[in-house]
């Protein structure tokens, strides 16, 4: 998957983050108000039924009430039709009218009034007639003999509002003589309206058909007669049917309410049970804002908790994008070098390699990783390279170069030169060790040649004289604390000059190589050394030798080159190429010498005493001192 795609699919997954925070927020805020709209539609219809049973109930006693009274009503009809009006009967009435009101609390008066309007029953002191009054009139106009419920009226009587309840009765010739009339108080309603407890701000009214309020708790006073005729109640023809809820906006004193009204079937009445909507919800409405504002701080909670994760994912997402970024650069870096990257655990195995390990060491970087690092090293540099490792594991170094040599698998062994390093974990722990190597095989070829170029006589393979002056001193050294002994041996060819003359420098050459080869081929100690000294001057360094093996060697080498049998006409004792010896031994530290100097000088001193004794011979330093020149050739 490329770092495109993976880029695309995280910078969506913040946005599907928020997205899911904001929908969990909003779901909860919703289900919640949602639920508190449902615990408020519940108030209200709870409401509306305990207001459907107080109107229900309240019709019942109003027609109740008026029931009553009509029954009162039909008895003194039916009285007056038999008796007629003449005053004992009235008188007799009057007694028994009196009786019955003062039995019955909800009766406010009992009248019969005769066909001038004319109060027959009351007391003389009222002098008005009550011919102008709506239920008088109804009487005298129709012939229907029904009860017949009027307006709320001012009671002639005692000035209180009553609702009356009359009948007609008819002369003994059937024209009309008059109304039997009876009342209840408006103030005897309102009273027993107060025994229903619904709420502070509740009311319960009874409102005649006609729009005017009969009696009403509390505040009946106020009130009663009062006319709402224009209210919806009266005018909105969907509220002309016999009960129901209704919410309004109370004309009376602006409060909303929620109300539920009955219709009396019998009766020009209504019945209207009202109670305040806000006074019915405060309740709800106080349980609802401690609710929903927990939900809220919760929603704050979430989105808080939400903004800091998407946040954090925001910030997770540019750092991994830029870690990405950068590993991308650094394995461009690693796998774009020739040279080989590798990371190694502190458990010695390869945890990363660069592809250039294929040119390196002829392993694809799959087949190496989890191998033991060290596994391809030569034995002879494993534990150099073993040391530098256990000194980084042990915090004692924190880089190193090295170079050594790693089987290769297909060419047998490579130089390589690594550059490793510690690496660190975040909290600075050392984990690994990163190594950048490199194949120096090709230098190595140059050095070594360098090197061999610089201790190596190109003519002859010898070693050169710079080579033979280190080595004697080495030897020297050596031989001065091991109390050794150490021989020189200085080989001169002998009329070498003539050989060129003779045969050419090229032959002189030739016959130089051949000089060199023969000496060489003497050497059988690991520490001898052959050297060309100069010109056709040799030298063999003889480390634990002393006097007698010096000459021992000194003379089979005589001998050999003149076996070589290289042809020297010039030198006329042999007719070969031969060569003169002078040899020394000394034990530094238990002679007296001038130093390095005095060995040569020793040995020369007896090549030149050679050279003197006739040439082709060996002569040692101590013969030249002791002047006894001894040859020893053919
Ligand atoms: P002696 O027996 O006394 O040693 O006589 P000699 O001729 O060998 O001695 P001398 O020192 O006079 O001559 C040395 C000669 O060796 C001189 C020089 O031309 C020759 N020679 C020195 N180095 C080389 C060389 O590298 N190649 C050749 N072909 N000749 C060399
Ligand atoms: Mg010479
Ligand atoms: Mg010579």
């Amino acid at each position: 998957m490329s770092i495109a795609v993976h880029r695309a699919g995280w910078s969506r997954l913040p946005l599907r983050a928020a997205a899911f925070v904001v929908l969990t927020c909003t779901a909860i805020l919703g289900i919640s108000a949602w639920r508190e709209w449902s615990a408020r539609e519940a108030v209200l219809r709870g409401a509306e039924t305990e207001m459907a049973n107080v109107a229900r109930s309240l019709t019942q006693h109003a027609e109740d009430s008026l029931d009553l009274l009509d029954s009162g009503v039909v008895g003194v009809v039916a009285r007056l039709e038999m008796d007629g009006t003449e005053p004992a009967t009235i008188a007799k009435l009057r007694n028994l009218l009196e009786a019955r009101r003062k039995a019955m609390e909800r009766v406010h008066s009992l009248a019969i009034v005769d066909d001038q309007g004319n109060w027959l029953t009351s007391p003389g002191t009222i002098a008005s007639t009550l011919s102008d009054d709506d239920f008088f009139r109804h009487h005298q106009l129709s012939s229907k003999r029904e009860a017949y419920v009027g307006r709320p009226v001012q009671s002639q009587l005692d000035g209180e509002w009553v609702v009356t309840l009359s009948r007609r009765f008819n002369k003994l010739d059937g024209s009309f003589g008059g109304a039997v009339l009876a009342t209840i108080s408006s103030r005897y309603l309102a009273h027993f309206y107060e025994q229903f407890e619904i709420g502070r701000n509740s009311s319960v009214a009874l409102v005649h058909s006609d729009g005017m309020i009969i009696a009403r708790n509390p505040s009946n006073d106020k009130f009663v007669g009062r006319s709402v005729a224009d209210a919806p109640l009266f005018r909105d023809p969907s509220l002309q049917r016999a009960g129901g809820a209704y919410h309004f906006k109370s004309p009376l004193d602006g409060a909303e309410r929620v109300s539920f009204f009955k219709r009396s079937i019998r009766y020009p009445l209504m019945l209207l049970a009202t109670v305040d909507k806000t006074e019915l919800l405060a309740p709800w409405r106080a349980a609802a804002i401690s609710r929903m504002l927990y939900v809220l701080a919760l929603v704050i909670l979430i989105a808080v908790i939400g903004a800091v994760l998407v946040r954090q994912l925001q910030r997770g997402q540019r750092m991994a994008a830029a870690l990405i970024e950068k590993e991308a650069h650094f394995r461009l870096l690693a796998e774009g070098s020739s040279d080989m990257v590798t990371r190694i655990g502190f458990d010695e195995r390869l945890r990363y390699v660069s592809p250039s390990s294929f040119g390196l060491v002829g392993w694809r970087a799959n087949q190496l990783i989890g191998t033991p690092a060290l596994a391809g090293i030569n034995p002879d540099d494993r534990p150099h390279v073993q040391a530098i490792i256990d000194a980084m594991k042990r915090g004692d170094m924190e880089e190193a170069r090295l170079t050594y040599r790693n089987a290769h698998r297909q060419n047998g062994e490579v130089w390589l030169e690594s550059t490793m390093r510690v690496t660190r974990k975040d909290n600075g722990d050392a984990d690994g060790v990163v190594a950048i190597s490199r194949d120096i095989s090709e230098q190595k070829k140059l050095e070594t040649r360098l090197e061999t170029l610089a201790i190596e006589d190109s003519l002859t393979g010898l070693a050169n004289r710079r080579r033979f002056d280190e080595r004697l001193k080495e030897e020297w050294a050596r031989a001065y604390r091991d109390r050794s002994s150490l021989s020189l041996l200085m080989v001169d060819v002998d009329h070498f000059k003539a050989y060129n003359d003779e045969y050419g420098h090229p032959a002189g050459d030739a016959c130089l190589r051949v000089v060199a080869k023969v000496i060489a081929a003497e050497m059988q100690r690991a520490g001898d050394l052959a050297a060309r000294y100069g010109g056709e001057e040799f030298a063999m360094l003889l480390p634990n030798t002393d006097a007698a093996g010096c000459a021992r060697i000194g003379d089979r080498i005589r001998r050999a080159i003149r076996e070589a049998g290289l042809v020297h006409t010039s030198n006329h004792a042999t007719g070969f190429v031969t060569a003169s010896l002078g040899g020394a031994a000394c034990r530094p530290a238990l002679e007296r010498t001038a130093g390095v100097g005095s060995l040569v000088e020793a040995a020369d001193q007896a090549l030149y005493a050679a050279k003197e004794a006739g040439r082709n011979r060996l002569m040692m330093s101590g013969e030249v001192t002791s002047l006894l020149p001894k040859a020893s050739g053919l």
